[in-house]
C-alpha cells in the first residue's frame, strides 16, 4: 500500500492511531474538530466509536477490497488489467475471476451473469470490438449504450452503489 492519504483532502498529513484508524491533521484543523477516518474503507470514523479498534462501518472489508489497487496481470487471462475484486452488480457479493475462459462470470450467490471487465450484464464481448466500433461510427447511434465496446472500468461505480 502507498503512503496513506486522507480520503477527503487527499493530503498525507495524517497520524496513524491503530491498524485501521488514522487522524487527518489538516481536516481536523479546518473542521476545528478531531477528524478520524478508516484507512481500509476510506470513510469517516464514527465519532461515537472512538474507543473501538476495528472499523464498525458496514461493508468495511468489502469496500477495502474494491479500493485495492491490485490488478490482474496474467497475460493469458481475458480479464488482464481488471481489478482483482469486483462487486456483483446484482447482490454486491465480492467476486474474483478464475482467469480461465471469457470475461463473463456468473455470481454463485444470485446467478447474475456479468462481464468482469466492463461490469455490464449484457456485454457485446471483447472479440467484437472492431465490429462494434464500425457499427457505432458508420451506422447507428440508435444502437445505444449496450453496444459500447467492452472497456475495463474501475470499481468507482460499484462503490457508490453500495
Ligand atoms: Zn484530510
Ligand atoms: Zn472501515
Ligand atoms: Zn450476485
Ligand atoms: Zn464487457
Amino acid at each position: 500500500m502507498n503512503a496513506p492519504k486522507c480520503p477527503f483532502c487527499q493530503q498525507s498529513d495524517i497520524g496513524i492511531l491503530d491498524s485501521q484508524r488514522a487522524v487527518c491533521r489538516s481536516c481536523s484543523k479546518s473542521n476545528r474538530c478531531v477528524f478520524q477516518f478508516c484507512m481500509a474503507c476510506q470513510r469517516e470514523w464514527p465519532r461515537d466509536a472512538s474507543t473501538t479498534k476495528s472499523c464498525v462501518l458496514p461493508d468495511c472489508a468489502l469496500r477495502a477490497a474494491l479500493l485495492s489497487n491490485t490488478r490482474i496481470s496474467d497475460p493469458q487471462s481475458s480479464v488482464r488489467g481488471c481489478p482483482f475484486f469486483r462487486a456483483c452488480p446484482g447482490c454486491k457479493a465480492l467476486l474474483t475471476h478464475s482467469g480461465i475462459g471469457c470475461p463473463n462470470i456468473v455470481c454463485p450467490h444470485c446467478k447474475t451473469q456479468f462481464c468482469f471487465r466492463c461490469l455490464r450484464r449484457w456485454c457485446p464481448g471483447i472479440r467484437n470490438v472492431d465490429h462494434i466500433e464500425f457499427l457505432t461510427r458508420g451506422l447507428a447511434f440508435s444502437i445505444g449504450n449496450e453496444m459500447r465496446p467492452c472497456i475495463v472500468v474501475d470499481n468507482k461505480q460499484s462503490l457508490t452503489e453500495l
